[in-house]
């Protein structure tokens, strides 16, 4: 502790008050706060005052942060507003630091544009319904890449059998150069599954006036098969694998960002009702499972004879519903509430005295739901002088936006 700067610390109180705040807030969608384990990814947040940002030029600044002066950072996109937060952070690829900056934005008047169903997938990472041709995305690691990640994963079993056997269970520096290395793959795939997704959502959000899309429960929809140990499941390796699939296309990521792009670009966001839209035929509007004969990728209606592709004929379903539901929602239908058994939840006075609909909403933790655009978090490679830390060849961006 005694490394830390005294704000970093003061500011983690800060964040678990707010978080339990917002749990304790029937209108939040937020859960209850979660312990983090100590291998998580290492951040360090701080207040905005506690630290200075001086521009060199337009790509790269500095940074002064307590304990240790100023550090030079890639400037990945102006700061565009005082820095009300700031978060250190590293991943396998180096340090970041990412400012939350107040830039006052104001929800943009609705663009006027026609606008979309879209369909997420796994095998057509996304399919407009106003394109011939779905979005494919990339392939997030190379082939090479592949086989060596599996090779280093299958090394770092080895080791730590063997660690477990010699060395009573302690890592040596080879174990964790290995796992670096693969925090390393793990860190590229993820930016270039984050490049996709702005460029996705950003461009959807910027020519549609608005954009339907499922309102899928994605905690649900990638639950394991496994099973128990007396039953159990069928098929746990490929729905395993399916579950790689919908989650590398990062589905819950693609909604909150079309959330609050959508307010940004004048469009809007509608979430239609999952059930069905796979089965249904967009020229009739019957819906029958017998139109997708071996849940193929050809849609084949059994009363009007319309033969599409099956995401195709998905998108134009959810946009004809979208079409139909001219309120916006980030949410179309109520969470259902969480299990009260929760041990994390300690009685409190404020709960007990709130209306029985206010305990938390299962699902949607952190800020998911509630977005303005009043605040934004801006997110650039960090060079730490001194510690060999290397600096980033690409920026990277993201985005949160707060209540
Ligand atoms: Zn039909």
């Amino acid at each position: 502790m005694a490394d830390l700067p005294a704000q970093a610390a003061q500011q983690v109180l800060r964040q678990l008050d707010r978080a339990f705040d917002n749990w304790w807030n029937p209108e939040h969608p937020a859960g209850p706060p979660i312990f983090k384990k100590r291998s998580n990814r290492l951040t360090l947040p701080l207040p905005g005052q506690a630290v200075k940002v001086r521009t060199l030029n337009h790509k790269w600044a500095d940074v002064w942060l307590p304990k240790l002066g100023w550090i030079r950072f890639r400037l990945s996109r102006p700061l565009g507003g005082p820095a009300r937060n700031v978060t250190v952070s590293r991943d396998g690829l180096g340090w970041h630091v990412a400012f939350g900056v107040a830039t006052g934005a104001k929800p943009a008047p609705p663009n006027g544009l026609p606008g979309c169903g879209v369909d997420f997938g796994v095998a057509c990472s996304a399919f407009v319904s106003t394109e011939m041709k779905p979005r494919l995305m990339p392939a997030t690691l190379t082939p090479g890449e592949r086989r060596r990640l599996l090779g280093l994963e299958r090394r770092k079993a080895r080791q730590i059998h063997w660690a477990r056997r010699h060395n009573r269970g302690r890592y040596s520096k080879r174990v964790r150069r290995t796992i670096d290395q693969i925090a390393k793959l793990r860190a590229r795939q993820a930016r270039r599954r984050a490049d996709f997704t702005h460029k996705l959502t950003t461009d959807l959000a910027k020519s549609h006036g608005w954009v339907g899309i499922e309102d899928l429960r994605v905690k649900h929809l990638t639950a394991t098969a496994a099973g128990t140990g007396e039953q159990p499941g069928r098929n746990v390796k490929q729905k395993a694998g399916l579950n790689r699939g919908i989650l590398d296309n990062a589905p819950a990521e693609r909604r909150s960002q079309l959330a609050y792009k959508a307010a940004s670009f004048g469009s809007e966001l509608r979430l239609v009702l999952p059930a069905g839209t796979s089965q249904t035929c967009a020229a009739c509007g019957i819906r029958d499972p017998a139109s997708r004969p071996g849940c193929g990728r050809v849609f084949a209606c059994t009363s009007c004879g319309q033969q599409a592709h099956a995401d195709a004929n998905a998108a134009k379903v959810i946009e004809l519903i979208a079409a139909g539901q001219a309120v916006d929602s980030t949410r179309s239908r109520p969470h259902k509430t969480a299990r009260p058994s929760s041990r994390m939840r300690e009685p409190s006075e404020r709960r007990v005295s709130a209306a029985p609909g206010n305990l938390p909403p299962e699902g949607g933790r952190g800020c998911q739901g509630v977005f303005g655009s009043s605040q934004r978090l801006v997110m650039s490679g960090l060079e730490i002088h001194g510690e060999n830390r290397h600096c980033f060849t690409r920026d990277d961006q993201k985005y949160v936006c707060r209540s």
